[in-house]
């Protein structure tokens, strides 16, 4: 061998053993990995009906690679129907490997007795009237202010105006053709999407109830005032609750309305703040 061809072999020798290198370098990292599937909370988890199922997702991995966005779910919970369902995770990595993974989700009847009833069109839950975006009223439902409810307002609002905080009612009782008046303003004003975010439709409104009331001012300002911050913390005192609380709109069906308060006596309402629930959370229904 010349010179020159001593340098071509040295080259195409180096050549090669970069390329070994390279193919095994892929295979090692793309060949070898199975993909690994692990479930965030339990494998078998349990709710009772009516409960909102909180779904703790999974984590999967390639290698060091993450790829838990990739995870395909299937299977569906009914949380309002008894029963064992199943939910199956399932990812698959490039080269078409995959891995699975099987959460079962049992939907109790609970024995906590939680009885619905409608009474001439008005949904009572174990005794406590139910007005939500599933629960409507009749036009005729027509019981005027709460008087248990008004005089507790009264107490609610001496005690604060003694701290000096203005709790004004700005709505109470409103009939069934005041919200239909109501509704009509909103939606012209602000479009029908974004009004139902805030007003009821007519029959859909809780102050038809003449349980509710609107106080301060109604305006997402409200919710940095002296005002607000003692309404949430002492309404359940006087028999209120603060009825659409923050971040609870897929449940309540309403954004956050701080000014708005619901009458359900002492015990009750005690019982639902102490819960840390929205209502319908805590009467189990939806
Ligand atoms: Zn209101």
């Amino acid at each position: 061998m010349n010179k020159t061809d001593k340098k071509a072999f040295t080259f195409f020798v180096s050549m090669l053993f970069i390329c070994v290198i390279l193919i095994l370098f892929s295979l090692a990292r793309y060949e070898n990995y199975t993909p690994i599937i692990k479930l965030n909370g339990l494998k078998n988890e349990v709710i009772l009906m009516g409960e909102v199922y909180d779904e703790k997702g999974v984590k999967a991995f390639n290698g060091a690679d993450d790829i838990s966005s990739r995870v395909v779910v299937s299977g569906k919970i009914d949380s309002n129907k008894p029963g064992v369902y199943k939910l199956k995770y399932e990812v698959q990595n490039q080269e078409g490997k995959t891995a699975s993974e099987t959460r079962y989700v049992t939907v109790l009847e609970g024995e906590d007795n939680t009885s619905v009833s409608v009474v001439d069109g008005v949904t009572y839950v174990n005794g406590v009237i139910l007005v939500n975006k599933n629960h409507g009223l009749p036009s005729n439902y027509d019981p005027k202010v709460n008087h248990e409810a008004l005089k507790s307002l009264r107490l609610m609002q001496a005690d604060a105006s003694a701290l000096g905080l203005d709790l004004t009612m700005v709505s109470g009782y409103r009939s069934y053709q005041t919200q239909v008046k109501l509704h009509d303003y909103y939606d012209l004003k602000y479009g029908k999407e974004v009004a139902d975010t805030f007003s009821a439709e007519a029959g859909y409104s809780e102050h038809q109830t003449g349980l509710a009331f609107d106080v301060g001012y109604a305006d997402s300002s409200f919710e940095y005032t002296a005002e607000a911050k003692w309404l949430e913390n002492n309404c359940h005192y006087y028999g209120f609750i603060i009825r659409y609380p923050k971040g609870k709109a897929d449940i309540t069906g309403y954004v956050y309305e701080p000014w708005h308060v619901r009458y359900l006596g002492r015990e009750l309402a005690y019982k639902v703040k102490e819960s840390g629930l929205t209502l319908e959370e805590y009467l189990g229904v939806n």
